[in-house]
């Protein structure tokens, strides 16, 4: 999956209606921010991951492109985060090429859809891309936005958190 220069279009996501900003507003607890797109909802329809402009309406420069919006996701993923498996992860990517590489076209390919939208004049992406794993919250939210195979870590936590009984409650499907 090379990319080449130039050759990246961003993705298309839903756009935002009325009630998905309330509704994002409601899970952040405040409006919210340079707000672009839906780029992920849970099984139950509500938003999950918010696609955010590379820069916010005053002009403030914000690199985290997808954002983790769902209240639920975002408590189980700090539970992972709080046992530590962060620090693991890191030291991984010392003794797996493999895993190594795809981390860092993790990193390639968060930049160039970042970079498609507008480029910020810096390669600083999110969660400790391309060295570190530093925030579990910002790589499950790059795999549910772009899907499986992108983020290893996001989908390691993806993974878990299916293992946890995710989705439930609110973000389980009522039909
Ligand atoms: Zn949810």
């Amino acid at each position: 999956m090379e990319q080449r220069d130039g050759g990246v279009s961003p993705i298309e996501f839903e756009p935002v209606t009325d009630t998905d900003r309330e509704v994002i507003a409601r899970q952040l607890g405040r409006p919210p921010r340079g707000l672009r797109a839906v780029a992920a909802r849970c099984p139950s329809g509500h938003p999950a991951v918010v696609q955010t402009s590379p820069r916010l309406e005053n002009g403030t420069p914000f690199p985290t492109l997808y954002y983790l919006t769902c209240p639920t996701l975002c408590s189980m993923v700090g539970t992972l985060e709080a046992s530590g498996v962060m620090r693991e992860m890191t030291a991984r990517l010392d003794e797996d090429d493999d895993l190594a590489t795809a981390y860092r076209r993790a990193h390639e390919s968060y930049l160039a859809q970042r970079d498609a939208i507008e480029p910020l004049g810096h390669q600083v992406t999110a969660g400790g891309m391309p060295t570190r794993v530093k925030c579990l919250h910002v790589h499950l939210a790059h795999t549910l936005a772009c899907g499986d195979g992108v983020n290893p870590f996001g989908d390691e936590t993806l993974r878990w958190l299916r293992a946890e009984g995710w989705p439930m409650g609110e973000c389980m499907r009522s039909a």
